[in-house]
């Protein structure tokens, strides 16, 4: 076998920790490894195709169309439009047998006003709006080459199990995956792995937060302002009227709470009494129970500002998700191999390209740190929201991070998708690829760890186990993006 010197490099270190209770050396893992380099050259093509075409929720049909393609071709059963989603999909791959089920995600769907181009100073990209600034584009080349590489080496060794990706839309705001796990896609697997792109390498599991989000809408009466002010009834007086109310119920709600609004129309004209105002409402907590009370608190208090102001208001629900349920067993597993795999290492053009880049921050590590894995912790308290804490309410669930942009760099800016449409950006991409694949494996020759990764959900979810969404609408809103 001829390997280059680094993929050697990884294979070492990987021969130790790959196989616990045992000193045989992971071989498997040294094979997956491999097929996974085999395909990095067309793994960075897709990511590439992805980044240059970016396309929003539940508007990434050239992507999804892409994505299914690289998987037909390595001998994928895809199934499409799952869930009333035309981009979303589940592709499967091997003959499961009494093996398990691990399911990769991959999302891909970019932000608006986003564009930029794969330079290290701001530079928009003129007729273009959005851009991969979370860096979907390499989520999704990153879980297919890994994908592809641990199909193979199913098949290869007449492994049981079976491997899924599942092409999950809109994950900004859309809550695509929310739809799959009501449609009980995900309830014949065993484990779903997943990754993000990221400016350090961390496979340190964190919990999120639930949230519930949607827009009140009040409707007035139209009036003169200074003429006829007794004829109209302000639609941003109750507007106004709820936003204080929140702001009252801020003190009496439990800790750890978020309540946040915008005013995404407020009247245009002060000499007219507004008909119509509008707020857009999110209220985050770590427990969904929380989220589900304090939004009903809420919704009294838009009615309340309704009689109150002689207005009407109607509510529609646009997000809901859960919160993550970490699993320590797989998050260890996704620890062990991302250590194998190690960091991002530059060229000194890619160092160049980094230091220029960070340029534009007040401060950040060296450039130099994404070369370094981060250590393990479980159960931090991550203050974001995803759509994947549905999926791991109802699967054991775990996730890693690797260096795709440089350090420092935020997600949802111009420098992440300047690095998410370079080689720095696929290099985090192809570990990612590595790490999931070496994952895998283990998962696949140890049905132990499955089994204990399912133990420790089982009680991690507790009694009271049946899952409920907390987003109620029944179809996806499959044009949110289109009126942005
Ligand atoms: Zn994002
Ligand atoms: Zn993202």
């Amino acid at each position: 076998m001829r390997w280059p010197v680094a993929l050697l490099g990884m294979a070492l270190a990987l021969a130790a920790p790959a196989c616990p209770g045992s000193d045989r050396p992971g071989a498997g893992q040294e094979e997956v490894l491999s097929r996974v380099q085999d395909w990095a050259g067309p793994q960075a093509a897709l990511a590439d195709s992805l980044w240059k075409h970016p396309e929003l929720g539940y508007l990434e049909h050239d992507a999804s169309a892409l994505m299914q393609d690289r998987l037909r071709e390595a001998g994928f059963r895809v199934e499409s439009g799952v869930a009333g989603m035309p981009t979303a999909f589940v592709a499967r791959a091997g003959r499961r047998g009494s093996g398990p089920v691990i399911a990769l995600l991959a999302e891909m769907d970019a932000l608006p006003g986003m564009a930029q181009a794969a330079e290290p100073v701001l530079s928009p990209v003129p007729g273009q709006d959005a851009g991969h600034a979370c860096g979907h584009n390499l989520f999704a080349a990153g879980s297919i080459g890994a994908a592809r590489a641990i199909a193979q080496w199913l098949e290869a060794g007449g492994h049981e199990g079976e491997v899924r990706v599942y092409g999950t839309p809109a994950e900004e705001g859309g809550s695509g995956k929310v739809f799959m796990v009501r449609a009980g896609l995900f309830d014949d697997v065993d484990v779903v792995l997943h990754w993000h792109p990221s400016g350090t390498n961390s496979a340190t599991q964190a919990t999120s937060l639930a949230n519930i989000s949607g827009k009140f809408r009040f409707r007035g009466t139209a009036a003169h302002a200074a003429i006829a002010p007794e004829r109209g009834r302000s639609a941003l007086d109750g507007v106004e009227a709820m936003n204080h109310m929140a702001n009252m119920l801020r003190e009496h709600v439990p800790d750890g709470t978020r309540i946040h609004y915008a005013i995404t129309d407020g009247g245009r004209a002060p000499n007219v009494v507004p008909a119509a105002a509008e707020a857009y409402y999110y209220v985050r907590h770590r427990d969904a129970r929380v989220v589900r009370d304090v939004f009903a608190r809420l919704q009294a208090a838009a009615e309340g500002a309704a009689m109150g102001t002689g207005t009407q208001v109607g509510f529609e629900q646009l997000g809901g998700v859960h919160g993550l349920l970490p699993n320590d067993v797989l998050g260890r597993v996704l620890d062990r191999a991302l250590r194998g795999v190690g960091g991002v290492g530059y060229s000194p053009a890619e160092a160049e390209f980094a230091k220029q880049l960070q340029q534009s921050f007040d401060r950040a590590p060296a450039v130099e740190s994404a070369i370094q894995v981060e250590p393990y912790r479980s159960d931090e308290h991550g203050l974001a929201s995803t759509d994947v804490g549905d999926v791991s309410q109802v699967v054991p669930t775990a996730g890693l991070s690797t260096a795709t942009w440089v350090p420092g760099t935020p997600a949802h800016s111009w420098q992440a998708v300047a690095a998410s449409g370079m080689s720095i950006g696929h290099k985090g991409a192809l570990n990612a690829a590595s790490a999931l694949a070496i994952a895998a494996v283990e998962l696949f020759t140890h049905p132990e760890l499955v089994a204990q990764a399912r133990a420790e959900f089982e009680e991690r979810r507790g009694a009271d186990d049946a899952y409920r969404p907390l987003l109620e609408r029944e179809a996806p809103p499959l044009d949110y993006r289109r009126l942005d």
